[in-house]
């Protein structure tokens, strides 16, 4: 992959997409000192504003408008980066090095920047486009969400969401303290089966149910079913019929890479990028959740969330000014549901071995991933300190032994002390 031209350094600078890799990538140029245009192009109707509170506080209706949004007007003027709101684009011209609006415009481009993030995925069933079914991405689908919860409360009838994972979670835990009957529908046999061992998954089964959700694992939808308003009322399993207020469809994403596909970039479930950013174009780069991070390894590598948008967009900025920014950083997550905050530092895929530090019962501990004697991931739940440390040891690369993780009396610190 190559870099753009170093001899001319790009100029106007376009970025398609108005969301967290986006900003960060417009913030990241100007930091490095680029002084050229600007111009992110978003199709929604906000400015920027964050995603991971709309199953948490802003559904919940316990945060400001203000605090959702990640710059005001006077920030992007002052930063001088254009934001063009209810803009699509809708076509790249490679050729030319232009960018199709949806409204006809066209806008050429020295460095173009996709950063589309991902859509829901649709539930292949019937009733999945009844009224009533919904989605939750952007803010536009949180306040129909929360609507549909006071809905739900007022008519005292259940919010059945379809897929246990992050999505969904998040919204039943928001949904139970706001008083509604949640019954949540999971294919597979354990909650996050992807990304939790299955301890971790047995134990938020008992933190949901402990909190009144109904949650039916290893269960099949075979549709959905209109009431006489013609709204969803009702999910079909195989062997019964639940009756549902709202129904939340919550089954994982899809990629916004069509733009890129279309222009006959490389796309494999996501725009394929390198650990900078770059795109087989020297003039096109990519970021967050719409790529598909190509590793050392060759496999390719998607991750869905704040760090990797803003990692990326870090990278892609440097990459686009002609510096070497790989990601390289440990991946984190974190996941908020009731009173506990879970904070994964790593990929506990491929783990053959994983040690409990802390005890399940007070609900603060944390898991110890490792693939033989290598650490590979940590797990934290209410153990924020723990999971920083956790990132400082696989970011150098330290490995305590599964004894050592599994002693709560070890001070795990010392093993980043410098030796002797
Ligand atoms: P986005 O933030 O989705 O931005 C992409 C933008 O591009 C969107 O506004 C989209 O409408 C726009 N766009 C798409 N196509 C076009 C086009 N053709 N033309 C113009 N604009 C276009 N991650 C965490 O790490 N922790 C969390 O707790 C967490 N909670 C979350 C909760 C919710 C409800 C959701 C939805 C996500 C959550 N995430 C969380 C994931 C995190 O928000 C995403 O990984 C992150 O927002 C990805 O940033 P992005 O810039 O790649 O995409
Ligand atoms: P997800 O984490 O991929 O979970 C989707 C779940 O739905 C999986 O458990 C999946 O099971 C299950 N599923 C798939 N098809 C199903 C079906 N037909 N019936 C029942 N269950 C089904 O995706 P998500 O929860 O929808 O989240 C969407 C995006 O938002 C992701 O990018 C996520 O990272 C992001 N997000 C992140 C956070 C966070 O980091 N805290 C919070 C909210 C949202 P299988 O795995 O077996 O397919």
């Amino acid at each position: 992959m190559n870099a753009i031209d170093s001899s001319a350094p790009p100029q106007r600078i376009l970025i398609a997409g108005a969301g967290q890799a986006a900003l960060q990538t417009a913030e990241a140029l100007r930091a490095a000192g680029h002084t050229g245009e600007i111009h992110l192009y978003g199709d929604e109707a906000h400015a920027p504003y964050h995603r991971p509170p709309l199953s948490k506080a802003w559904l919940a209706g316990e945060m400001e408008a203000a605090q959702l949004t990640m710059r005001s007007a006077e920030q992007f003027e002052r930063k001088s980066i254009v934001l063009h709101t209810r803009a699509r684009v809708s076509a790249i011209d490679r050729a030319a090095r232009q960018l199709q609006l949806a409204d006809g415009r066209r806008v050429a481009y020295d460095a173009l920047v996709l950063a589309t993030g991902a859509t829901p995925r649709n539930l292949p069933l019937p009733g999945a486009a009844l009224p009533g079914v919904l989605t939750l991405r952007s803010r536009d689908d949180a306040d129909a969400l929360a609507q549909g919860l006071a809905d739900c409360a007022a008519s005292a009838r259940p919010l059945v969401i379809i897929g246990g994972g992050f999505i969904g979670l998040e919204i039943a835990a928001t949904a139970r303290r706001k008083g509604v009957a949640v019954c949540v529908v999971e294919a597979a046999p354990r909650l996050l089966g992807r990304v939790l061992t299955p301890l971790l998954s047995d134990w938020y089964a008992q933190l949901h149910r402990s909190h009144g959700v109904e949650l039916l694992l290893g269960a099949q939808v075979q549709g959905i079913e209109a009431g006489p308003d013609g709204a969803a009322a009702a999910v079909r399993l195989a062997d019964r019929l639940l009756p549902a207020g709202r129904v939340v469809v919550g089954i994982g994403v899809s990629a916004n890479d069509a733009l890129a596909r279309e222009a006959g970039l490389d796309c494999d479930r996501g725009i394929v990028v390198d650990a900078c950013g770059r795109t087989a174009d020297p003039a096109i780069f990519a970021a967050g959740d719409c790529t598909a991070r190509r590793l050392a390894n060759g496999s390719l590598l998607r991750l869905e969330s704040v760090q990797n948008a803003t990692e990326q967009g870090k990278s892609a900025a440097a990459a686009i000014l002609g510096q070497e920014r790989p990601f390289s950083a440990t991946p984190w997550f974190w996941s908020d549901q009731y009173d506990r905050k879970l904070q994964m530092a790593g990929l506990s895929a491929g783990a053959s071995q994983s040690v409990l530090r802390g005890s399940l019962d007070a609900g603060s501990f944390n898991l110890y991933h490792f693939q033989g004697d290598r650490l590979l991931a940590v797990d934290s739940v209410n153990a924020s300190r723990d999971h920083l440390l956790a990132r400082k040891l696989l970011d150098a690369g330290v490995s305590p032994t599964p004894g050592q993780a599994a002693d709560a009396g070890f001070d795990l610190n010392r093993l980043l002390l410098p030796a002797g």
